[in-house]
């Protein structure tokens, strides 16, 4: 069914020694029942372990093997950045190398590409057996994203995702620097559906994503999908102002009962006054500023070290 066409599984791994070989297997078996041509892209992003070498022997034995070796650790979404970057086939496949994206869920999510006519099919976890903690901050984080962002993000969806070639070559030419797909490709529009998946626990390893790297990933889709922190000082104007009027009342009745020291009642209107001007100067600017920011994203996301 899929003999004519061609398809890139985008795979980055950081400290993935473990995982890697039955991760091939399993993806090699998948590829070659479905008999497409594929190659298949390892990313390393700066592993410590042994996750080159083992991607330079699995290269030796299958030559539709491309391994690339960032120079140091980039981070999930830029190693996958690289990956897409280098891909040109007709259809992406990006999961996780530590197998809890089932890799034999490929063929169902072709299938239904190519049967509804989509652009991108998203593997959305069913239930989640995630820590507590992090399905907790997790909910609350997506749970807010949504109710500010004017892209909707869903809750459920990782980076297992099955993408075409027209939404590869617009994510290719995506020159930010802190990136967020899953906010991108929503935001990227085109035709998309959903299947449903029980994501299994970690095969072996530990995960790669640290407390520190999830804040960092949380304000970035915060930052990149919703411009409601820089809109923060004109929220404060229309506070400031509320706290103004009832502070005026306060200091006129004060004036006008007579029990007050002579000049505090100017003072206060004067000071309150000019704090609602500062305040909305600030949000003018933070808005010009905010503004530079969603324009001047041009840094590169990665440097390769090495390819082959
Ligand atoms: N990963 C990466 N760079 C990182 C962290 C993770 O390339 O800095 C890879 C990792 O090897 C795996 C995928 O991204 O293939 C998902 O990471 P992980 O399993 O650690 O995240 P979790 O599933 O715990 O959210
Ligand atoms: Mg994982």
């Amino acid at each position: 069914m899929f003999e004519k066409d061609t398809l890139d599984v985008v795979v980055p791994c950081f400290n993935e020694e473990q995982n890697i070989d039955s991760f091939y297997e399993r993806i090699a078996s998948t590829l070659n029942k479905i008999k497409i041509n594929y190659k298949i892209i390892f990313i390393d992003d700066g592993s410590k372990d042994k996750t080159w070498q083992k991607i330079l022997s699995l290269k030796k034995i299958n030559e539709n093997i491309i391994g690339i070796k960032l120079s140091r650790n980039f981070g999930h979404q830029s190693a996958l950045k690289a990956g897409l970057d280098i891909a040109e086939s007709d259809y992406v496949f990006s999961l996780d190398a530590d197998l809890q994206d089932p890799p034999e869920l490929l063929e169902e999510m072709l299938i239904k590409l190519k049967k509804e006519n989509l652009n991108v099919v998203n593997a959305k976890r069913k239930k989640n057996n995630e820590k507590f903690f992090k399905k907790i901050t997790s909910y609350i984080f997506y749970y807010v994203l949504n109710k500010i962002s004017k892209t909707e993000i869903s809750q459920q969806v990782s980076d297992f995702r099955l993408i075409d070639k027209k939404v590869l070559n617009k994510l290719k030419s995506i020159d930010e620097n802190d990136l967020f797909f899953r906010g991108l490709i929503p935001w990227l529009g085109f035709n998309s559906g959903e299947i449903f998946f029980e994501r299994q626990n970690r095969s072996k390893g530990e995960t790669g994503w640290s407390l520190n790297k999830m804040i960092d990933f949380a304000i970035t889709g915060i930052f990149n999908f919703s411009n409601l922190p820089m809109k923060i000082s004109f929220i404060l104007t229309i506070l400031m102002s509320l706290v103004f009027l009832i502070f005026t009342g306060y200091a006129l009745n004060s004036y006008f009962s007579g029990n007050v020291v002579r000049g505090w009642t100017s003072l206060v209107l004067i000071i309150s006054f000019f704090n609602i001007i500062i305040f909305f100067v600030l949000g003018l600017i933070s808005e010009y500023v905010g503004r530079i920011y969603f324009e001047v994203k041009k840094r590169p996301n990665y440097i390769i070290d090495e390819k082959r």
